[in-house]
């Protein structure tokens, strides 16, 4: 492990997409940085490793490119129900499907090059009146960010973890397949139990992810439903084991106090349905910087709630098919019959579009077609 400096203006604990991200945010704005995590690089999560076109300008914001070469664009999402599919690309430009551990090393290297200190292998063990304690050692900053993830300690021992709704649970799970994508689409195929996700993330490989609210199904269970994804993989070489994750809904009350604040999955989440959780955390890195050059963390705060707003409600919404079959076969054959709507659905999720413009005569023609078809 690199020496520990004992001072800096900013410590993130973790250094996940969200941590690091925040660390080059606050770099560029001329703060000293000093990352820990516990785990070592590249690390990999279960995740359908989409970046939806807002995280990819947020990324952007920060000086971070992805390479095509280390990446697959897709151009739009396409939800299926072996009954109906539909289809609508972004409004402006695409998305991008990345390996999480090749995120992790493009985040990396632009930390490196921008001088942020970061230690590997390093767990954070609690908190001091003027820093963290690490490995033993003492470290003063003047700003702690908790990138610690889904069950932050950092957010617990700042007292955070008041919640504004109850959390609620599903379960991931991935595999890769070297196989070149089928499809210009993130498809996300809609079955009883959850969503089979397929993403692009290299010329030659995709990834397949199951989201489920019963964690003994697996990805076996979804192909099972869906015959002609098994017929995509024929022959496919597996490229990595199934890995699982737990993806949870949770608001919190306050993303800040004193000087310790939170960014990413450790100040709140939205069920992975959305594929919003990389965007969310690359605009909270670029608001969080904003707030600290104005020594503002209630600027933080207000951005926050803005950032999740979307999200979430696009959440709910999507959770509500995922609950009521009927709702979903009819809305899937609503959507094909108004292929229109469903492309500005997406520019709304994605930001492209303000919500309001979608006007009350579409929802009415929408509200008919859903009693209709
Ligand atoms: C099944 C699934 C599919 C998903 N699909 C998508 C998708 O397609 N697109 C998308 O945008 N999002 C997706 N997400 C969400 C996305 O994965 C998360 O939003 C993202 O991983 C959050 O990053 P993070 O940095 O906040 O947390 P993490 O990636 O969990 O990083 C937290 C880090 O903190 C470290 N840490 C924890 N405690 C300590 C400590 N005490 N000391 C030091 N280090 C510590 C950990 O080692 C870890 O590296 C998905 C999630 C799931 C579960």
């Amino acid at each position: 492990m690199t020496k520990m400096t004992l001072e800096t203006d900013v410590f993130v604990v973790g250094g996940g997409p969200a941590g690091l991200a925040a660390a080059i945010a606050v770099r560029n704005r001329g703060f000293s940085v000093t990352v820990a995590d516990v785990a070592q690089p590249p690390i990999d999560k279960a995740c359908a490793e989409g970046i939806m076109p807002d995280g990819l300008a947020a990324l952007r914001k920060l000086g971070v490119n992805i390479p095509l070469g280390a990446a697959s664009s897709f151009q739009g999402i396409r939800f299926s129900d072996g009954g109906s599919s539909v289809q609508a690309r972004f409004a402006r430009g695409p998305g991008l499907g990345t390996r999480r551990t090749k995120l992790h090393e493009i985040l990396i290297d632009k930390a490196a090059a921008g001088g942020i200190g970061m230690h590997w292998g390093a767990r954070v063990t609690g908190l001091t009146p003027d820093g963290v304690t690490i490995n033993g050692i003492n470290v003063r900053c003047r700003w702690l960010v908790g990138a610690d993830g889904q069950n932050s300690r950092v957010r617990c021992w700042s007292g955070l973890d008041s919640i504004r709704t109850q959390p609620s649970t599903r379960f991931g799970f991935r595999r890769h397949y070297r196989v070149v994508p089928w499809s210009e689409f993130v498809e996300v195929y809609w079955t009883r139990h959850g969503q089979l996700y397929v993403t692009p993330v290299g010329p030659e490989e995709v990834c397949v992810a199951f989201l489920s609210r019963n964690a003994e199904l697996r990805l076996e269970d979804a192909f099972a439903v869906f015959p002609e994804i098994n017929v995509r993989l024929r022959g496919a070489d597996l490229i990595t084991r199934e890995q699982g994750a737990v993806s949870t809904t949770r608001a919190l009350r306050s993303v800040y106090r004193g000087s310790t604040v939170l960014v990413g999955e450790a100040s709140g989440s939205v069920d992975a349905i959305t594929g919003d959780g990389l965007s969310m955390a690359f605009q909270q890195a670029y608001a969080l910087a904003e707030a600290l050059v104005n020594g503002d963390l209630a600027q933080y705060q207000h951005s926050h709630r803005r950032i999740e707003r979307l999200p979430r409600m696009m959440a709910n919404l999507m959770l509500l098919l995922d609950r009521n079959e009927w709702l979903r076969a009819r809305s899937l054959r609503a959507l094909k019959a108004s292929p229109q709507l469903f492309t500005r659905m997406l520019a709304v999720h994605t930001g492209e579009l303000p919500l309001f413009r979608i006007g009350m005569e579409e929802t009415l023609s929408f509200g008919w077609r859903l009693l209709r078809v």
